[in-house]
C-alpha cells in the first residue's frame, strides 16, 4: 500500500517508524515530515493544514491510506475531505474530533453522560464570568473554548489572576476566535496519567498508559511547553485505576460519542487526573500525544497498519494487539530559550551514535544538501529507549543523549523520576 502520514513532528516521526516496518507498506510519504522522517519516507512539500492540497496531492499519487495525525487538520475535517474524495484514512470526522476542538463539547458531553470530570460553568459573556470566579474563590481553573496551541489553560492561585485570564481571552481576544467563550472549572488534585486508545467507532483498545512532563524545568518548574518527555507505563496507573477508567471514563465516553451520531476513529487521548475522589477527566485530544506518542509506539509489536486499517474499518474486536514487556521513556531535547523564543539553523553531532543506544525521533529539524541535520524548532529531538523496567528505560535514553550537541540544547535532566 502507498501510504501518507499528515504532520511533521517527533509524533509522525514515530508514526512513520513504526508503520516502516510493516511488510503491507510499499511506499511512506509524509506531508511536510522533517529532516528524520526524511529517512523513512518521502517528504511532500505540504502544509498539514491544507486540506485542498492534501487530497489532490493524494489523488495524483495513486494513496491508498491517509493518517491524518495532528489536531488542525482533523478539526478542519481532513478526514472527511479524505473519504469523500474516496481515499481510505485514519483519524476522526469532524464532528468527533471536536470533542478537542471544543472544551465546551467536551464539557457538556462529559455531563450528559455523567462521565467523571471537574465541575464547571461556561460563559460567553465577560461580566458573569467574573462573578462567577468571586464566588467560587481560588484556585480557579480558567480554559479558552477552541485550540489554543496548549496554552489556553490557566490554573490561577488567585481570584485576580483568574479574572485576568478571562479577560485576556474575552476582551483582549488573546487566543483570537478560540478564547470568545470559556470554560471555569474546579481545580482539582492528583497525579496527571495519559491513557490513549485506539477507537473504531464502537470499540476501544487502550495503549499502555504515559505520563508527559509539560513544565520545562527540573521539578516540574518554568512554563508550560508541548511536553519534555515521557514515560511509559505511569507507576500511577495500577490495575484498580485501570478497570475504573475503562469502566467509569473510556467505554463511556466512546458509547456517548455514538449516541450522539458522532462515532470516534482514531485516537482518542485521555488526558486523566486520580483524584482523591477517583479518576476524572482533564481533557480529550482527538489524536495520539506528542511526546507520549513516541514512548508508547516503541512498546508496540503488533503492525500498526493493521491496527490503523481495524479502527477505520469497525474490526478493532477482531485484532489482538501485542505490546512488549517492560517500559519507555522519551526525553525531548529543545532549542535554548523554548518554549519562548530560539535560534533556528544549528548543526546538530551525534546522532548516528546515539541511535546506536536508542531511537533518535526528530521533531523539529530540516536535513542540509550534505546530509547534516540541523535545528528546525522549539523541540529538536525526542530520545526514546525501551528497557526491561521503567528504570533502564530512563538511563538507556539519558545515555543516549550523551553523544547529542547542538548550541544551547535544552533537556530535563528529572524525565521519569518527579
Ligand atoms: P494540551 O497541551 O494537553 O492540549 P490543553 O491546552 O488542552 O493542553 P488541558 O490539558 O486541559 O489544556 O490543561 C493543561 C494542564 O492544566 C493539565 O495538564 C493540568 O495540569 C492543568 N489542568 C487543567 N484542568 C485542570 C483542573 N481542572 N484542575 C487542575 N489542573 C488542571
Amino acid at each position: 500500500m502507498n501510504v501518507l502520514i499528515v504532520g511533521g513532528g517527533g509524533r509522525e516521526h514515530a508514526i512513520a517508524w513504526a508503520l516502516s516496518k510493516s511488510e503491507q507498506v510499499e511506499q511512506l510519504y509524509c506531508a511536510p515530515g522533517n529532516g528524520g522522517i526524511a529517512a523513512l519516507a518521502q517528504c511532500v512539500p505540504l502544509s498539514a493544514t491544507d486540506v485542498d492540497g492534501v487530497v489532490a496531492w493524494a489523488q495524483a499519487h495513486s494513496i491508498d491510506f491517509v493518517v491524518v495525525a495532528p489536531d488542525d487538520p482533523l478539526a478542519l475535517g481532513m478526514v472527511d475531505a479524505l473519504e469523500d474524495a474516496g481515499i481510505p484514512a485514519f483519524g476522526p470526522r469532524a464532528d468527533a474530533a471536536i470533542i478537542e476542538a471544543s472544551k465546551i463539547f467536551s464539557k457538556n458531553l462529559m455531563a450528559k453522560y455523567h462521565i467523571p470530570t471537574a465541575k464547571y460553568q461556561t460563559f460567553t459573556e465577560l461580566a458573569p464570568a467574573l462573578a462567577y470566579i468571586e464566588a467560587e474563590g481560588a484556585p480557579i481553573v480558567v480554559k479558552a473554548d477552541g485550540l489554543a496551541l496548549g496554552k489556553g489553560v490557566i490554573v490561577a492561585q488567585t481570584v485576580a489572576e483568574a479574572q485576568e485570564a478571562v479577560r485576556s481571552m474575552m476582551d483582549g481576544r488573546k487566543f483570537g476566535q478560540a478564547g470568545a467563550r470559556v470554560v471555569i472549572e474546579e481545580c482539582m488534585t492528583g497525579p496527571e496519567v495519559t491513557v490513549l486508545a485506539f477507537c473504531d467507532g464502537e470499540h476501544l483498545v487502550p495503549m499502555p498508559s504515559s505520563q508527559d512532563h509539560k513544565r520545562a524545568f527540573d521539578g516540574n518548574q518554568g512554563p508550560n511547553t508541548g511536553g519534555m518527555g515521557a514515560i511509559s507505563p505511569s507507576p500511577n496507573y495500577t490495575p484498580e485505576v485501570a478497570r475504573r477508567c475503562m469502566e467509569e471514563i473510556f467505554l463511556p465516553t466512546v458509547a456517548a460519542l455514538k449516541a450522539e451520531g458522532r462515532p470516534f476513529q482514531g485516537v482518542l487521548y485521555f488526558g486523566l487526573m486520580l483524584t482523591p475522589d477517583g479518576p476524572k477527566v482533564v481533557e480529550y485530544n482527538a489524536r495520539f500525544g506528542d511526546p507520549e506518542c513516541q514512548a508508547v509506539l516503541s512498546l508496540l509489536e503488533t503492525d500498526l497498519l493493521d491496527i490503523f486499517l481495524a479502527c477505520r474499518n469497525g474490526t478493532l474486536d477482531r485484532l489482538n494487539i501485542r505490546w512488549k514487556d517492560g517500559a519507555a521513556c522519551c526525553l525531548v531535547l529543545a532549542s535554548g530559550g523554548y518554549p519562548g523564543s530560539y535560534a533556528k539553523g544549528l548543526p546538530i553531532t551525534g546522532l548516528e551514535d546515539a541511535g546506536q543506544q536508542a531511537v533518535v525521533f526528530h521533531a523539529g529539524t530540516k536535513l542540509g544538501d550534505d546530509g547534516t541535520v540541523f535545528t528546525n524548532g522549539g523541540r529538536v529531538l525526542g530520545v526514546t529507549a525501551a528497557g526491561a523496567d521503567l528504570n533502564a528505560a530512563i538511563d538507556g535514553a539519558y545515555a543516549a543523549v550523551g553523544h547529542i550537541h547542538f548550541q544551547d540544547m535544552h533537556f530535563r535532566t528529572d524525565i521519569g523520576r518527579v
